[in-house]
């Protein structure tokens, strides 16, 4: 079971390639060319279409990621055209009378070197296809996708019939003076995009040896027309016909069932073949010039079509060969269970969040909890690179690790602090939360000149003095032992839109502004002021203050339901974890600690290297959590163990050992949000980020 893949499909691309040689060097004689008719003008002619279908297969099967496959797809264009700049100068093509508009033409439509013709094709096909595909189910996107063929092909090998029809003439021949063919983005790679999006979307077939002959029906089919249509002298070019998308078809599932192990290198090498081969036709050209072997190397075909070939794939193969060789090892590798930072989306983050803030204030990011398991210093000084520089932790050990890191901050610790630690809390300038008198007493007496900022509770009732006994804060401020920098309070409904809560948190803040205006009335000081967290300042944020704690929202990892605004945040962290192996269940057959998952049917599962130790929940199967693998969703199963966790693969077939398995993040068109993750556990986000282990990996 383990590492089955498409071999078949990897292993028939270098045929492919090949074939694709064939008809570019011929392989029988100069002579009687019926023999390069029948191989090269008919059977490979699949080659082509093969390529197309496994470009519409894998974009579909690995997530339906369209924009992926046309930028990979740009990319090599791009590189194909700068490679063959020199042998266009050399074969003349700039110094053509016409060469703009032609160039502009091919670049668009034809590809500036004879074979580069497939890239503007696919170019042109892929965002058609992807717009259908997401609309239609695929057999209904190749019915649309046939007319346009059938068009095609009345230019191709059936321009004879056309011949026939002085409009149909007229029609073609405008259309030819401005392309040369049709095979091309839209009356060619359509079709095939879209039978290998078909074939994505059906499972295995079932019986080879049935399908074997159909292909060998219809290999016959497409024979007898072929050689028909160039009998009657019809085809004006020959790389379209009736019989070749059935065919193409009936291959690709066929090779499908050969599932073997994956061979990427074929696979690499093929694309490089189809790319190289014409310059490797010139180096033979040439070598054979050099040599005065004219009659062997380039005059006998079956030699010419062998050296092109070797020489190609010898190219290739070293390319290939070194190109793995220095391609920086993905950082992933090697790592069992990994979270991924996107330090990107936190400098966006920041800004915008800056941009929401009252008049005056400042952002206070809030990194208790190692940065709400970001990681404390990469977050710290990404956020100082945004303008960022104050900062709440939650324990004097947070601040003193932060004070290494940034130097000049300003560091509240929101929580207690033991008093006989106060030197501490001098020597690295960290401001204390004060929050009852006795607890000023104790740490006025442990220091001199501790800075801090009172806490008042308004109604939250966890920390912080009671605005109800304003007088009782007097004292405080004429302890010459304390410096009285800021006064602060917390909402506890602040996320919530109900009429009750919102009339709660409007008494708080009232209750905290009455405070504020006694004390400074008694001529107090009462320094810097802040009230909201992320979502008092999404839901509040015509409050005036001098700061806003800002925690959750910065992470990206707000909840939109709670304030749409939240959509404008990106999340900055994924969760991801590897398939360790594979298995399968037969129906009545249980899975995990007390056998928790009993299998229904027939089943696949894969174990996963993550577990509760990593912060997942023992019991996340309960609410019906997936796990994205391949861009599909696969459903958790069964008790999360302490390192491990199953998740059903049955109907995610691509699913290899030692794939990526994402938790929380995207995966192709798939996205779990922290968000999703967290309403599965039956909590918020912040207690998922921040319970995070500290086992996992951290990857920026
Ligand atoms: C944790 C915390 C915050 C940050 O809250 P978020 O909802 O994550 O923005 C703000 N203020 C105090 C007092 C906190 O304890």
């Amino acid at each position: 079971m383990k590492g089955r893949s498409y071999g078949g499909l990897d292993t028939f691309r270098l045929i492919a390639a090949l074939m694709v040689i064939s008809i570019h060097t011929g392989l029988v004689s100069l002579e009687t060319n019926w023999g390069d008719t029948v191989l090269c003008g008919i059977l490979a002619r699949v080659a082509v279409p093969f390529f197309l279908m496994t470009t519409g297969f894998f974009t579909l099967r690995q997530g339906g990621n369209w924009t992926r496959a046309w930028r990979k797809t740009a990319l090599l264009y791009v590189i194909a055209i700068v490679l063959y700049l020199p042998l266009n100068f050399y074969t003349g093509y700039f110094a053509e009378p016409d060469f703009v508009r032609r160039g502009f033409l091919d670049l668009l439509f034809e590809g500036t070197f004879y074979h580069l013709w497939y890239f503007p094709a696919v170019l042109l096909a892929l965002p058609v296809v992807a717009v259908l595909l997401k609309h239609l189910k695929p057999s209904v996107v190749i019915v649309i996708c046939i007319p346009f063929y059938l068009a095609g092909l009345l230019g191709d090998s059936y321009y004879g019939l056309t011949a026939l029809s002085p409009e149909l003439t007229r029609i073609y021949d405008g259309y030819f003076a401005i392309f040369e063919y049709t095979r091309n983005g839209l009356f060619y790679a359509p079709l095939f995009l879209s039978l290998g999006a078909l074939c994505a979307s059906r499972p295995e077939p079932k019986h080879p040896g049935r399908r074997t002959a159909a292909l060998l029906g219809a290999l016959v089919l497409l024979l007898g027309e072929g050689i028909s249509l160039h009998l009657a002298g019809w085809p004006r070019h020959d790389s379209m016909y009736l019989a070749l998308p059935l065919v193409s078809y009936l291959l690709f599932r066929l090779l499908c069932v050969c599932r073997a192990q994956a061979k990427p290198v074929l696979r690499e090498m093929s694309g490089v073949v189809y790319i190289i081969h014409p310059m490797m036709i010139v180096a033979v050209r040439g070598i054979a010039g050099i040599l005065g072997l004219d009659w062997l190397l380039v005059n006998c075909l079956p030699i010419h079509f062998f050296s092109v070939s070797v020489l190609s794939l010898a190219v290739a193969g070293a390319f290939v060969l070194l190109a793995r060789r220095i391609r920086r090892p993905p950082p992933t590798v090697g790592l069992r269970a990994w979270r991924e930072i996107d330090l990107q989306a936190l400098r966006q983050n920041a800004k915008v969040l800056q941009s929401w803030l009252p008049q005056g204030a400042k952002l206070m990011a809030v990194l208790k909890a190692e940065a709400y398991g970001h990681g404390m210093e990469a977050t710290v000084r990404t956020l100082a690179d945004s303008g960022v520089d104050a900062f709440a932790v939650a324990t004097l050990e947070e601040g003193i690790a932060l004070r290494r890191i940034d130097g000049t901050a300003f560091i509240l610790i929101l929580g207690y602090t033991d008093p006989s630690a106060a030197p501490y809390l001098k020597r690295y300038h960290l401001t204390q939360t004060v929050f009852d008198a006795e607890y000023a007493a104790a740490l006025s007496r442990a220091a001199k000149g501790v800075r801090v900022h009172l806490k008042i509770d308004t109604g939250m009732h966890r920390l912080g003095f009671s605005p109800d006994d304003p007088d009782a804060l007097i004292p405080l401020f004429a302890d010459p032992n304390l410096k009285i920098d800021g006064m602060f309070t917390h909402f506890c409904v602040a996320d919530s839109k109900r009429e009750s809560d919102i009339e709660f948190t409007e008494q708080q803040r009232a209750a905290f502004e009455g405070l504020v205006e006694f004390l400074r009335a008694r001529g107090l000081n009462v320094g810097k002021l802040h009230l909201q967290s992320s979502y008092g300042l999404l839901n509040y944020p015509q409050i005036p203050c001098d700061y806003v704690r800002v925690g959750i929202a910065l992470y990206g990892a707000a909840d939109p339901a709670k304030n749409e605004r939240a959509k404008e945040l990106r999340p900055v962290l994924a969760l991801r974890a590897r398939v360790v192996t594979l298995h399968s269940l037969g129906a009545g057959e249980t899975a995990g600690y007390d056998r928790a998952f009993l299998a229904q049917n027939p089943c696949r599962l894969a174990t996963v290297s993550i577990g509760y130790a990593d912060g997942v929940p023992r019991n996340l199967a309960e609410t019906g959590a997936y796990v994205l693998i391949c861009g599909q969703r696969a459903p958790v199963v069964g008790l999360v163990c302490m390192d491990q966790m199953l998740v059903d693969v049955s109907r995610i077939e691509t699913v290899e050992q030692g794939m990526d398995v994402t938790l929380i993040g995207r995966d192709g068109g798939e996205e779990i949000t922290c968000v999703q993750f967290s309403e599965w556990c039956g909590t918020i986000p912040n207690e998922i980020l921040s319970r995070l282990g500290p086992r996992l990996s951290l990857l920026y």
